[in-house]
């Protein structure tokens, strides 16, 4: 567990933390602890869905104990300088397979997309990175292949990760809800104390009420785990409405309950503001940990169901302590 002095504070890459990228799981490392976990665990089944512009087979890690369950997706690393997202998400995927989640996977049906944007995760672009600002063996970027921001392509759908992501996962199962899980900038705050992160619930016209309210006690469920812990502090994102970001687009088009966790600094980039310092890496590892063993739990013994959400009527919208722009 993370230290309780790091209450959204770790330090950034430009104070006293350095980070290197060399830490982090690299996408063939990411694809070996997969295999290795698919052939340890009877109800997991790992699916390619598609290739990365590059070539780099997409993953779906799949726990379908009955198609009449409750079904959840979680999504990570659609930017692929943002992977704490995922360094968590492997830890959980271990985790259902050990008594501590497992007695939880006859009740719930777990989908798992890690690292959808491999090619950025490795640095692996057609567009130079040597302004970016991490040490270590590669560069991560927020781009796919293309140098296209693949969460504003949810409604063209022009890019193959994310082609892959709608043909053979979101039109493939009957999702209830969905975590798009990014990080954004170090300087987020709310009440002058910096947030360990951001949530949000879909914010377009396009969405039923029926399915923004499965989105807010679905953030509920995540509030109340991670704001209670003394390390972690949620605000209120602030994003738009269009429908080409994941949030919205996946929420209007396949009436999906869809929440937005926006974590604390990046694992790389050029703008120095938004780098973390790898100290943090710990309690955020630990936040995604938290967040979704925590929804995977709700949704199995239906609490999510019963979530209270009147909290966002009062829950701060972040804003930035030095100029910096929003992500998602
Ligand atoms: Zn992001």
């Amino acid at each position: 567990m993370a230290p309780a002095q790091a209450v959204g504070g770790g330090p950034n890459n430009n104070e006293n933390g350095t980070t290197n990228t060399s830490i982090l799981h690299t996408y063939d490392s990411m694809v070996a602890e997969l295999t290795t976990q698919d052939a340890k665990q009877s109800a997991l089944d790992l699916e390619v869905i598609g290739q990365s512009v590059k070539g780099r087979d997409l993953y779906l890690a799949k726990y379908i104990s009955d198609p009449s369950n409750p079904t959840i997706l979680f999504l990570t690393q659609q930017h692929g300088n943002e992977q704490l997202t995922t360094e968590g998400t492997l830890e959980v995927i271990k985790h259902l397979g050990s008594g501590r989640m497992k007695d939880v996977l006859k009740d719930i049906n777990i989908l798992v997309v890690p690292m959808l944007n491999p090619d950025g995760a490795m640095g692996d672009v057609n567009f130079s990175l040597d302004d970016y600002i991490a040490s270590g063996d590669r560069h991560l970027t927020r781009y796919n292949a293309n140098n296209v921001d693949i969460n504003r392509d949810h409604v063209a759908k022009t890019q193959p990760e994310i082609q892959a992501l709608h043909n053979n996962v979101l039109s493939a199962f009957n999702i209830d809800y969905m975590i798009d899980l990014h990080h954004q900038g170090t300087r987020s705050a709310i009440n002058g104390e910096l947030v360990s992160g951001s949530i949000l619930y879909p914010t377009t016209t396009d969405v039923s009420e029926e399915v923004r309210e499965g989105s807010k006690r679905l953030g509920s469920i995540v509030y109340q785990n991670v704001d209670s812990t003394g390390w972690g502090r949620l605000g209120k994102y602030v994003g738009g409405t269009a429908n080409t970001i994941a949030r919205n687009g996946i929420a209007a088009e396949y009436g999906i309950s869809t929440l937005l966790f926006e974590m604390r600094g990046m694992s790389d980039h050029y703008n120095e503001d938004y780098v973390l310092g790898q100290k943090s890496n710990g309690y955020l590892r630990q936040q995604t940990i938290l967040t979704l063993e925590s929804t995977i739990k709700a949704v199995a013994d239906g609490s999510v169901e019963t979530a209270d959400t009147s909290f966002w009527d009062t829950l701060p919208e972040q804003s930035t302590l030095l100029g910096e722009e929003a992500d998602e």
